[in-house]
């Protein structure tokens, strides 16, 4: 192996990630008077955050009655049951203080007549506890809320003198002997050099792996390398076949156009002109919760009512819409459209296709963040020194399908709980652990191997196999023979990761290497959703079998654990937590309506 030498960094907390998550988490541990490095591969406003359009939910009743009890019970019924009841009801109860916590930090909002939080409505948010009509409970920047929330919580890190180490890519955890985290190592993309990271307390805030798929709505950045790093630390991931995949995606392109378009009016239609979505939910049609849109735009297609010379996609219509209403609450994207479609959104309707765009699985935490080791004894055994928030991990609050605008109120509910729980278990006047030479060795040698791959397959091509298996055979519809052929096919592709060819050898700006260590993380997060769908003999949520049609509570209302180790994975399951936090409100009210019962619309 060449000789690498490294820079050593101490701190309190490494922060991996500076989406709406990594900086809410930053910002929260820089307050806690915590000693904080934020360490990113893209420039802060850069990450795939920026991108999110339609808003963020929380009960402020501006538009309406609401309350977090309602809240919360859409959450759960929208998770299908598979969500962890004391992290639903956290996010659901904190929801409120988080937002004007934003609009306190300086996120510009839209505003009602009066000045309050503009609020519209999205998929699967109702008024008692699912009985009442659609609420408006996602709070909106126009159609660039995440845009105003990252710009908002960077500026705040900055002034909180949280310390910024941009266009760094995290490698590898760090581990203790004893299966602790002591750190993460980086590789530095603009001059090369090697970056040790040793802390107290690391949080992967590294996002989504919608990359694993042909067609995603996220960014190419978005590789799982949280989920990667933490299989390889021989850390499991948990409920990885449930992929979310979002009614309005451009078709071709895949660029998202958001759930907001339909909570401000826009309808479905089909090659007859039909407003479909009447027929599979009555009651909310168009505003259904995205694994039934999805699903119901595919049976459409399937019969034969797709639109387009090939009728294999929808229409999703606006030109009803009053024409300063789209300038003024969907300009993002009616400028997609345009780009993207060549549609005028004001005379005509955009072709849209369900694609890939959130995942619900990922590294399994508690509600303070702190991510779990799952044993016989301990289904919720803590790892010391690792959190992750965000779309990396797995609280569970999304359980089978997450409700739209429940993200982006994710990350800041959680990234502020992490720093809250860092505050008390961090010890500021201990010294930091020192990584073990070998851990670092380790991380240094599969690097160095990457490097000098000199294999038959190029990464770009490997990845693209990697990519039409997963479009093909784990995708809106699973079968028991397309998930079997799935896993046989990845397992060999997973293979093929010791026969890559890396073509440049440099270490500055090498676009070629950081894509081939973003692959091998990708792959790990591939193979267990692949895997962990094709055990998965029931239909929930995201994950609709064609062969397993209902739910199974008895057998299958569990959280599959996956440990990935090479092209195999090791599946375990772990129990739902069914308790909420507080008897009195939540479980007085709420615990005795969510009970599990037939997901209708
Ligand atoms: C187009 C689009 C629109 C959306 N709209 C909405 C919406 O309106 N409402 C909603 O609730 N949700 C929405 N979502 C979902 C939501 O935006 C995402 O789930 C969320 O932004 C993820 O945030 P994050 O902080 O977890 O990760 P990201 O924002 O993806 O950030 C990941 C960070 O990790 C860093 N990173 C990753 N790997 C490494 C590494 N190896 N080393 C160093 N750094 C690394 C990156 O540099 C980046 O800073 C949308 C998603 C998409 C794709």
């Amino acid at each position: 192996m060449a000789e690498y030498e490294y820079e050593t960094h101490e701190y309190d907390v490494v922060v991996v990630g500076a989406g709406g998550a990594g900086l809410r988490a930053t910002l929260g541990m820089a307050e806690q008077g915590l000693k904080t490095a934020c360490v990113t591969k893209v420039f802060p406003t850069r990450s795939h955050t920026v991108a999110a359009q339609g808003g963020i939910a929380a009960s402020l009743s501006n538009m309406g009655p609401d309350n977090w009890q309602w809240h919360m019970y859409d959450t759960v019924k929208g998770s299908d049951w598979l969500g962890d009841t004391d992290a639903m009801e956290y996010l659901a109860r904190e929801a409120p203080a988080a937002v004007y916590e934003l609009e306190h930090y300086g996120v510009p909002f839209s505003r009602t007549e009066e000045g309050k939080i503009y609020q519209r409505p999205f998929g699967g948010h109702t008024t008692e506890f699912g009985e009442g009509p659609a609420v408006q409970r996602t709070c909106a920047a126009a159609d660039r809320t995440g845009h105003a929330i990252l710009h908002t919580l960077y500026g705040q890190s900055l002034k909180n003198n949280a310390e910024f180490y941009i266009e760094y890519f995290a490698i590898d955890l760090l581990m203790s002997e004893d299966g602790k985290c002591e750190g993460v190592l980086c590789w530095k993309l603009d001059d090369g050099t090697m970056h040790v990271f040793a802390a107290k307390m690391v949080v992967l805030a590294t996002g989504g792996y919608g990359r694993a798929y042909f067609s995603a709505t996220s960014a190419h950045t978005c590789t799982g390398d949280g989920g990667g790093m933490v299989a390889r630390a021989g850390l499991p991931l948990q409920d990885m076949e449930f992929v979310q995949f979002h009614p309005t995606g451009i078709y071709g392109s895949g660029c998202l156009i958001t759930e907001g378009a339909r909570g401000e009016g826009g309808y479905l239609t089909n090659s007859e002109g039909e407003r479909f979505m009447e027929r599979y939910a009555p009651q909310y049609k168009d505003l259904a919760p995205r694994d039934y849109v999805s699903r119901s735009m595919t049976m459409e297609i399937r019969e034969g009512r797709g639109v387009g010379e090939n009728g294999d996609h929808i229409h999703l219509n606006l030109s009803h819409l009053p024409a300063e209403a789209l300038a003024e609450r969907l300009p993002g994207i009616s400028e997609s459209a345009k780009i993207f479609a060549g549609v005028d959104v004001t005379k005509e309707p955009i072709p849209v296709l369900p694609t890939v765009h959130y995942n619900m699985g990922g590294i399994p935490t508690n509600y303070y963040g702190e991510v779990l080791n799952p044993t016989k004894d301990d289904p919720n055994a803590v790892v010391p020194g690792l959190m992750a928030v965000g779309e990396a991990g797995c609280a569970s609050v999304h359980g089978a399908n997450r409700l739209g605008s429940n993200s982006l109120i994710d990350l800041v509910v959680f990234g502020r709980a992490a720093a809250i729980r860092a505050g008390d278990v961090v010890d500021r006047n201990s010294s930091v652990p020192t990584p073990r030479v070998s851990e670092i060795d380790k991380a240094l040698e599969r690097f160095d191997g990457l490097r000098n791959a000199s294999g038959g397959t190029p990464t770009a091509d490997l990845r693209l196999e990697m990519q039409r298996t997963m479009q093909e055979d784990a995708a809106v519809f699973r079968t028991d023979e397309t998930l079997k052929a799935g896993v046989a096919k990845m397992t060999d592709i997973a293979a093929k990761l010791d026969h890559l060819k890396v073509t440049d050898r440099s270490l500055v700006w090498n676009s070629d290497l950081m894509e081939t260590l973003e692959l091998t993380n990708l792959m790990p997060n591939a193979l267990a959703t692949i895997t962990g769908a094709e055990a998965r003999k029931e239909s929930r949520g995201a994950h609709a079998s064609e062969d397993h049609s209902s739910r199974d509570d008895d057998e299958w209302r569990k959280h599959t654990i996956a440990r990935v180790e090479g092209n195999k994975v090791a599946l375990s399951y772990r129990p739902v937590i069914l308790d909420p936090l507080t008897t009195e409100d939540a479980g007085g009210i709420a615990l005795k309506k969510i009970a599990p019962k037939a997901r209708t619309f």
